[in-house]
């Protein structure tokens, strides 16, 4: 970081800091990065985009002579969860190899300059970089009473968003405040607060929401505009399919235990010790869509459910709203079927997540109850 720091600084000092003419895998090289953890990083990409192994020596021979773009990254109305995952991302850090894959000529939480030197970074790199750089949004964008609630340097974050998503190639708003308002947006809303598509509708956006998102989704996001030049396919709610093409309770490691009818009754009890189903404890997995039980966190050991907690639906619209009670069980309305895609699912997902679910999770209980032989009985 801080040779990314050191340059940021001379940066704002006027000097060319784009290395125009040098590939990503160059620079990687002349930052001390090794080709055997650079070939590691396109393998772990490679599967982050769903793509099969076999993929990953066309990634690194695309990253090879790709030159790398600028990236502006603008703080909004967030916690700043999404910067700490990414700085926080796992070794080779893909922090490291993405700040050094990218320019990042402008981060209010991590650049050097500050004030006028660093207003005057974005809007050279804005202007020089005119539909070429990456803009990465996180935190909501308070529309209310013109905006007024969210201002740097004297702009209000509405203003800077039509300005800077206006001119880039592409926008990723990251975090579930940039992609759909996030808590900021949770009734009563107060502030007005809308995700990036919502306020600048021209701008092409990429969601990639989640509590925070989920540093390796990011990575893949550019790597994969890097290599096939187009942003990835995405859902109807703007999401990458490769990350949440699939819904969390199809993939989740405790699936045999909801299978088997057997839940967490309270925390700490001994189905919680043995990792059944959360199902009770209010585990919304059943209506949300996200590569979290593969793609996982802290290098892959973890991710909430494996840990014992429920999902809270954090990748879904609006989950502050619909999601909650947090520790509620999903409502009991028919209308949702293991071949349910997001799509089909749109907002209504949390009332319309449970009833084929419910019933199944019913039926699985009975058949836990039953006594050996009842079934002979029954005939
Ligand atoms: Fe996993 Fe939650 Fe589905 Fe249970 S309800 S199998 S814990 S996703």
């Amino acid at each position: 970081m801080s040779t990314t720091r050191t340059e940021r600084s001379k940066d704002t000092q006027g000097e060319s800091l784009h290395h125009e003419d040098l590939s990503i895998s160059q620079i990687l090289k002349e930052r001390g990065v090794s080709r055997r953890d650079f070939l590691k990083f396109c393998s772990t990409v490679t599967a982050a985009l769903a793509l099969p192994p076999s993929f990953a020596p066309s990634v690194a021979q695309a990253l090879d002579e790709v030159k790398r773009p600028p990236l502006v990254w603008l703080e909004f109305q967030g916690c700043t969860g999404d910067s700490e995952a990414l700085l926080r991302s796992a070794n080779p850090t893909v922090a490291e190899i993405v700040l050094d894959i990218l320019s990042v000529d402008y981060h209010e939480t991590i650049m050097a300059a500050a004030g006028h030197q660093a207003e005057a970074a974005l809007d050279k790199t804005i202007t020089d970089y005119k539909g070429k750089y990456f803009a990465v949004i996180e935190g909501s964008i308070p529309m209310k009473d013109g905006g007024i609630y969210g201002c740097v340097g004297g702009k209000s974050n509405l203003e800077r968003a039509r300005q800077v998503c206006g001119g880039a190639a592409a926008t990723i708003a990251i975090g579930n405040c940039a992609s759909y308002g996030g808590i900021p947006a949770a009734a009563p809303n107060p502030t007005g607060a809308v995700g990036v598509k919502e306020a600048v509708p021209g701008a092409t956006v990429i969601n990639l929401p989640g509590c925070p998102c989920n540093a390796d989704n990011l990575t893949a996001t550019i790597v994969h505009y890097l290599v096939f030049n187009k942003i990835p396919a995405l859902d109807g709610h703007g999401r990458p399919l490769f990350a949440y093409g699939k819904r969390i309770h199809d993939n989740c490691e405790r699936r045999p235990h909801f299978d088997a009818g057997q839940y967490v009754e309270k925390w700490g009890d001994d189905g919680h010790r043995r990792g059944y189903c959360l199902y009770k404890m209010g585990c919304k997995g059943p209506a949300t869509f996200h590569n979290c039980p593969t793609q996982r966190y802290n290098e892959k050991t973890a991710w909430p459910i494996g840990s014992g907690h429920p999902c809270v639906g954090c990748a879904e619209p609006q989950f502050w709203d619909v999601m909650s009670p947090m520790y509620r069980r999903l409502p009991n309305v028919p209308g949702f079927g293991i071949e349910h895609t997001a799509d089909a699912i749109g907002l209504g997902l949390a009332a319309g997540a449970a009833g084929a679910f419910v019933v199944h999770g019913a039926l699985s209980a009975m058949r836990k109850d039953k006594e050996p032989g009842e079934d002979a009985k029954e005939d």
